[in-house]
């Protein structure tokens, strides 16, 4: 089983610790900035064997040359933004594997925030690691693709089991909750959890991971079919990619 440590970065990043004990692997995703990893993997007493990118976005990849130089790690990430990843070594897209030991990630093709961007999902572990696409109650902008290209990608984790762990790249669920209480003001579930969520940031803890059964009942951007969010946007009878499109538009100001 993996152990997975929380390493905050920047204002709101989040990059992750993933250990695989049996063989000592040790994998970070998305490291923003060597500081705070060679502190983590200090604290851990971990040795870091491999770097794991979700996109290319400098807040993702900003520690990557660094930890390399100084551990070695094997880097791998999106291989048709092979040009936009700090020193890659390995480039991967939907279909393949990707080991961490005896663990092993799936990659799944999620764009949308931008043109290439992956997910890792350890299934045998429950968990994901979701980059800028899903957050808790919320998704990410689309920098670089389409509604309809991010409502896909979305609804391919939300397929995932509804015990996996979401493991997004920022902590942004608060701000997301305030918004989706917003747009569906009548989801109970989604209450008790914005209450929860505030419970928690204001004792300064991280309100990650999520779960995909959590994230498909409280999250707005996976909930074009909900009549409540349709009846607050006024589109009772419109497609779900325009609902999902017109929602993320409303966050956009939000
Ligand atoms: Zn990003
Ligand atoms: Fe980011």
């Amino acid at each position: 089983m993996l152990n997975i440590h929380l390493v905050p970065c920047l204002r709101d990043n989040y990059a992750y610790l993933v250990h695989e004990p049996q063989s000592n692997a040790v994998a970070i995703v998305d490291p923003s900035d060597a500081a705070p990893i060679f502190a983590a993997l200090k604290q851990h007493k971990l040795t870091l064997t491999h770097i794991f990118n979700t996109h290319h976005h400098w807040d993702h990849t900003g520690g990557n040359l660094d930890l390399k130089k100084e551990t070695g790690a094997k880097i791998t990430g999106p291989k048709l933004d092979a040009d936009r990843i700090p020193g890659i070594d390995i480039g991967v897209a939907e279909g393949d594997t990707v080991e961490l030991g005896r663990a092993h990630a799936q990659i799944l093709d999620i764009p949308a925030h931008t043109k290439h961007h992956i997910a890792f999902w350890f299934g045998d572990d429950n968990a994901v690691f979701t980059g800028d696409t899903m957050f808790a109650m919320g998704c990410g902008r689309l920098f670089e693709g389409t509604p309809a290209q991010m409502w896909k990608s979305l609804n391919k984790l939300a397929a995932l089991p509804g015990e996996t762990r979401v493991y997004c790249g920022h902590e942004y669920t608060l701000s997301n909750g305030k918004f989706a209480v917003t747009v569906e003001p009548n989801n109970a579930g989604l209450r008790k959890r914005v209450a929860e969520v505030e419970r928690l940031r204001a004792d300064n803890k991280p309100t990650i991971p999520s779960t995909i059964a959590q994230e498909r009942e409280t999250n707005p951007f996976l909930r074009a079919a909900s009549r409540d969010l349709r009846t607050t946007l006024g589109m009772l009878d419109a497609s779900d990619v325009d609902v999902f499109a017109e929602t993320r538009k409303r966050k956009d100001s939000f």
